[in-house]
C-alpha cells in the first residue's frame, strides 16, 4: 500500500502517520526526519539544509527532490510507504506524478488532516522528539501522548528515551512561515493536495483533525481498509 499523507504541522500527522506505517507494515518515508538524521550526523546534506530549516523555509527542491525519489527506491519501500511532509509544493507534486507514473507505482491513497490554523500553531510548541525513534509521539499538552516522568525529568512515553524539543518548532516566526506555505492554494502544500486530489481514480481520505488522536485514527483505519 502507498499512501500519501499532508497536513499542516501540528495537525498530528507525524502520530497518525507511525500508527499507519505500524498497522500496515509500511515504510514511514518523512521528509522532515531525514533532514534532522542528517543534521544530527553533520553530512553535507545535513549542512545544506540546516539554514533553511531553522527559518521555516522550504529546502530547495534540487535537493529535496532527489532525495525522496531516491528514498522511494530504496529496498525496504517495495513492500509500501506512507510519504509524509512531501510534496509541499506544487514543483514537487508534478515531479513526484511524474515518478510515479514512469515507475508504474500506484498510490493507493491521498490522507488529508485539517486543522484550523490557530489550533495547529498552539499544537506544535507542545510536541517532543524521542531521540530513539521518530516514531514516538510525545506531547505535553495532549493526555493520550503526554511523556512519561522519570527522576523529575519528562522522557519518552514509549520507550522512555530523552525527549527534545525542535528548534523551529519553538519559533514562531519559523511556525508563521511553515504554514504560510502549507495554506498557500497557488503554489503551496494546499495545492500540491489539490493536484493529487484531482487526478482521476485517486482515493482520497479527509479527515478533521481536531478531535483526540485515537479518534481521528479511528475515523481514519475505518477508511483505509
Ligand atoms: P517537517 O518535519 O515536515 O515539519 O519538516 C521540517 C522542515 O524540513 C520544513 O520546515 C522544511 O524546512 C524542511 N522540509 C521538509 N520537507 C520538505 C519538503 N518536501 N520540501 C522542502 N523542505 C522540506
Amino acid at each position: 500500500m502507498n499512501i500519501l499523507i499532508f497536513g499542516p504541522n501540528g495537525s498530528g500527522k507525524g502520530t497518525q502517520g507511525a500508527i499507519i506505517q505500524k498497522k500496515y507494515g509500511i515504510s514511514h518515508v518523512e521528509s522532515g526526519a531525514i533532514f534532522r538524521k542528517n543534521i544530527g550526523a553533520g553530512t553535507e546534506l545535513g549542512k545544506k539544509a540546516k539554514a533553511y530549516i531553522d527559518r521555516g523555509d522550504l529546502v530547495p527542491d534540487d535537493i529535496t527532490i532527489p532525495m525522496i525519489l531516491d528514498r522511494l527506491k530504496e529496498d525496504d519501500c517495495k513492500k509500501g510507504w506512507l510519504l509524509d511532509g512531501f510534496p509541499r509544493n506544487v514543483v514537487q507534486a508534478e515531479t513526484l506524478h511524474k515518478a510515479l507514473k514512469a515507475a508504474d507505482i500506484k498510490l493507493d491513497f491521498v490522507v488529508e488532516i485539517s486543522l484550523d490554523r490557530k489550533i495547529a500553531r498552539d499544537r506544535i510548541m507542545g510536541r517532543r522528539l524521542c531521540v530513539n525513534d521518530n516514531n514516538h509521539p510525545n506531547h505535553v499538552f495532549i493526555d493520550a501522548i503526554k511523556p512519561a516522568e522519570k527522576d523529575g525529568k519528562q522522557v519518552c512515553r514509549v520507550c522512555g528515551g530523552e525527549l527534545k524539543t525542535r528548534a523551529d518548532d519553538q519559533d514562531e516566526t519559523a511556525i508563521g512561515k511553515r504554514h504560510d506555505i502549507y495554506y498557500d492554494t497557488n503554489t503551496g502544500t494546499m495545492a500540491a493536495v489539490n493536484h493529487f486530489k484531482k487526478i482521476p481514480g485517486t482515493k482520497v481520505i479527509t479527515i478533521d483533525g481536531a478531535p483526540p488522536i485515537g479518534e481521528v485514527s479511528e475515523k481514519l483505519m475505518k477508511q483505509l481498509a
